[in-house]
């Protein structure tokens, strides 16, 4: 019996060919030689993601995700060895430029360092350098950046202005640059406005310093939050006059340029990073499941082997922590409200329990719902002595840390980011991060996981600056999967990986073009 296709899945697969063919894309990175799948000449028409939400204010302060502690393990320099604030210090780097502000420019060679080391893990953004062979398909693009300025950004900054664009950046959170890195990208000549430890004032100040010059007018944004786009908005609005579009990778930025797409006040194309395959299948599966464990081990010591873990969601961040700790011998227990996700989790092997049902004999009690008040104060209440309790999900309200906040509860700070809660009778939860993001305050994560991204972010920014006129309207667009099997083709040599080709006959049984796209949008993975 042959499974019927949903409705119009036939007509939408030709259609997708059929406009594959029609557009032009990144001639200049793709005229290079074959790799393993070629991204072809041609382009489909980016899917449009639909608009989900309502109106709501642009005035508001820094997000959240912006004030998440996140200190970036692999830095060597922190924002103490220094009191005076790199706003008030004349700094110029060795060519005389001093169109920047980090935290000491001296820390440049070292920041080289590290930024050489992340290069060795994302191949496929040397490797677009490489591609481009000379010629520049960012030539003319100004880019203005928000993101966390590590190593593995500087990777992509470098690449972008290797292949023609100027850029001024700023960082999206407080806590996460590597002072070291921000040296070496000014030193570079990168007019950079960021170190670790910023006010919130010095947060805005950057971005203001990156959009306000004299003599140069973004044309490209490149937001990880949405706080540059606000900002913009806000302040600049005629700034978008010459915006040929806009880049966003989180789920926060997304979702408010949706908003602004439903309030009809998005002015220009914007692409939607964070929900493409490349981003979403890697980042919050693989990423999480290489780093809960990091995260947990730098904190706590503990050992996993017999210990009892509870996780709270099983979508792709709660899939890659169940896997890790299942790998290294933890019984482990998962609660759901979705019961596709649940029954996914039982044919894993893994008990579907509500967390009040095991409350009291966890040893560990993982967040990754995206939602909020998962773990209550009745839930901590009950639960047993030296149960560590920590959130890998976007907010840090998953635990409802505040009702922690009482005076018969003692906090004791044990270590950076590790606190023992103890109640009256002595009973000790030992708390990680303050119930924000484990991996990013408490470890790394991986780099080769942050080149997919990154490369998927440096693709739509070249096809978002390269499209003719009327391509793309004022709405978000999801990248293409073309685009996305072409992010993951980039990444197989790491691997020695080697694709099967599509003979003929076979591409023509199943209605593809044997260089992709593979799969229909519909399709799942
Ligand atoms: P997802 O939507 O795939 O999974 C969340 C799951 O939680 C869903 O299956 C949902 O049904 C379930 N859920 C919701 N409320 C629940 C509740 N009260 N109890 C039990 N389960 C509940 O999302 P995801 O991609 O797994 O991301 C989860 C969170 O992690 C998001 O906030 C995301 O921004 C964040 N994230 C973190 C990292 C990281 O590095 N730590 C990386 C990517 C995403």
């Amino acid at each position: 019996m042959s499974v019927p296709e949903p409705a119009g899945g036939e007509e939408k697969q030709a259609k997708e060919v059929e406009d594959a063919e029609k557009y032009s894309f990144m001639a200049t990175v793709t005229k290079a030689p074959k790799k393993q799948i070629q991204f072809a000449d041609d382009m489909q028409e980016f899917t449009k993601f639909p608009t989900k939400t309502g109106r709501r204010s642009l005035s508001r302060s820094i997000s959240q995700s912006s004030t998440d502690s996140y200190s970036s393990a692999a830095s060597y320099t922190d924002s103490s060895d220094d009191e005076v604030s790199p706003r008030e210090k004349q700094q110029t780097n060795s060519k005389g430029s001093s169109n920047f502000c980090v935290k000491n420019i001296k820390q440049a060679e070292f920041g080289r360092r590290e930024i050489e080391i992340a290069e060795q893990d994302m191949s496929a953004l040397i490797s677009l350098r490489k591609r481009a062979q000379g010629e520049k398909p960012l030539a003319g693009a100004k880019i203005v950046g928000c993101t966390h300025i590590t190593a593995q950004t500087a990777v992509l900054i470098e690449t972008l202005c290797a292949l023609g664009a100027q850029c001024r950046w700023s960082a999206c959170n407080i806590y996460s640059t590597q002072n070291e890195v921000a040296a070496a990208l000014a030193e570079a000549g990168v007019a950079v406005f960021a170190w670790k430890g910023e006010s919130e004032d010095d947060f805005w100040w950057c971005i203001d310093r990156c959009v306000n010059v004299d003599g140069w007018q973004a044309n490209m944004i490149l937001d990880d939050g949405g706080d540059l786009t606000h900002w913009v908005y806000k302040k600049y609005p005629s700034v978008f006059k010459k915006i040929r579009g806009i880049v966003e990778e989180s789920v926060t930025g997304v979702h408010r340029l949706y908003q602004l797409s439903k309030a009809g006040k998005l002015c220009v194309p914007a692409m939607n990073v964070n929900d493409s395959v490349t981003k979403q299948k890697f980042d919050n599966l693989y990423c999480c499941r290489e780093s809960i464990l990091d995260g947990l081990k730098r904190t706590t010591d503990v050992m996993f082997g017999g210990k009892q873990v509870v996780v709270c969601g099983y979508g792709e961040v709660g899939k890659g922590c169940c896997a890790a700790l299942k790998a290294l011998g933890a019984i482990v227990y998962v609660t759901e409200i979705d019961p596709i996700c649940a029954l996914q989790a039982c044919m894993d092997g893994f008990r579907v329990v509500k967390l009040s049902e095991v409350i009291r004999q966890v040893d560990v009690v993982i967040t990754c719902t995206g939602n909020k008040n998962v773990v209550t104060r009745e839930h901590l209440d009950r639960m047993k002595n030296s149960c560590i309790v920590c959130n890998m999900g976007h907010s840090n309200t998953e635990i409802d840390v505040t009702s922690l906040r009482t005076p018969e509860l003692t906090w004791e700070r044990v270590r950076s980011q590790v606190d023992h809660v103890i109640w009256p009778d002595g009973k000790r939860v030992v708390l990680l991060a303050e119930g924000r993001l484990l991996n990013l305050s408490c470890s790394t994560v991986p780099t080769f996981v942050l080149s997919i991204t990154a490369t998927t972010q440096a693709l739509a920014l070249i096809e978002l600056y390269n499209a003719p006129e009327g391509r793309y309207k004022q709405d978000v667009y999801l990248l293409p999967k073309k685009m996305d099997e072409y992010v993951a083709s980039l990444h197989l040599p790491s691997f020695d990986a080697h694709l099967t080709e599509l003979t003929d006959d076979q591409a023509k049984y199943l209605g593809l073009n044997k260089n992709g796209p593979f799969k229909p949008n519909y399709y799942r993975y």
